[in-house]
């Protein structure tokens, strides 16, 4: 574990966020190459309640499909930092910016390695809240890591009414718009496969679904086409299987959604493409 800032040296900044900044750093001795996360100290109690929570599941989580903690500092008075494995090709949102909409084959390697992530945070009662592709992290390998936790949910915690309006509303099902299923025994593992669902959807077509290519649109607009209107559907050119895949995340009903354990046996991403894959992927 390494628990010094000092051992560290700043490369280049990788994003922003709410209240933090996140670095590429050099381990001095090792060489070795992390992303920090840093919420500067004089932030809003809410990003610090964020990040506080972020490190916290981040110290509990330990899987392939789950961005790597190597240490976490924490200075009395000052910035309290995350220190994680780096994903060198970015997120899913700049990978779709830079290379354009991905196949149907890159994108069942994908689904297959987000919800194993999601299975696994899942099974360890640990709602994501904030799934989409800007909060996807990739690397070269083509590995695909689920990063982002300052909204996530450790469920067996408290049984006070959930504080709904988190993460970005674009990706919420429609459950969560809703208090009376919201609040009571909703136990919103759902919602993060919905936004699965919406994430894979944007991937496909290239643009968030509920809007048309480039348009953007009020809170109220995309609220009621979420809870009023049906959901989208992939255009006809894609396979059926995805479609299906589509449809079973997109189900309005979250008790009709398919949960991340069933999902992994449906047949877009059970099917093993063997080396067709592996090529596929490589030239990305
Ligand atoms: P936002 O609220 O905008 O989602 P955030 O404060 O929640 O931001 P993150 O989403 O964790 O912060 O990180 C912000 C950006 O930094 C990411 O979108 C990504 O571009 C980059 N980033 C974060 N973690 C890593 C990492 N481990 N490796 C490479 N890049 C990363
Ligand atoms: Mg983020």
């Amino acid at each position: 574990e390494i628990d010094r800032l000092s051992d560290l040296e700043k490369l280049k900044v990788l994003g922003h966020g709410n209240g933090g900044t996140v670095y590429q750093v050099r381990h001095k001795i090792t060489s070795a190459i992390y992303a920090l996360k840093i919420v500067h100290p004089d932030c809003d109690t809410n990003s610090r309640r964020n990040i506080l929570r972020e490190m916290e599941i981040l110290r509990r989580t330990d899987s392939p499909f789950i961005v790597r903690c190597h240490g976490i500092i924490e200075k009395p008075f000052g910035d309290i930092a995350i220190l994680m494995e780096y994903m060198d090709a970015g997120t899913l949102d700049t990978l779709l910016k830079s290379h354009g909409t991905l196949s149907e084959l890159s994108l069942s390697t994908i689904t297959r390695q987000v919800l194993n992530g999601l299975h696994y945070l899942h099974s360890q009662k640990i709602v994501h809240r904030d799934i989409k592709p800007a909060n996807l992290l990739v690397n070269q390998n083509m590995e695909v890591k689920i990063a982002d936790f300052g909204v996530s949910r450790i469920m067996c915690r408290s049984l006070e009414p959930c504080d709904s309006y988190v993460g970005t509303c674009a990706y919420m099902s429609p459950e969560r718009f809703d208090p009376d299923t919201y609040g009571s025994n909703y136990n919103g593992y759902a919602a993060d496969i919905w936004s699965l669902g919406l994430t894979l959807f944007e991937l496909c077509v290239g643009h968030f679904p509920f809007l048309p290519s480039g348009q953007r649109s009020n809170w109220a607009t995309l609220m009621c086409a979420i809870c009023f209107g049906e959901p989208p559907s992939l255009p006809e050119t894609t396979s059926e299987e995805f479609q299906s895949f589509i449809n079973c995340c997109l189900q309005k009903d979250s008790n009709k959604r398919w949960t991340a354990l069933q999902l992994l046996s449906h047949p877009f991403v059970a099917k093993d493409r063997g080396s067709e894959n592996q090529s596929e992927i490589k030239s990305l």
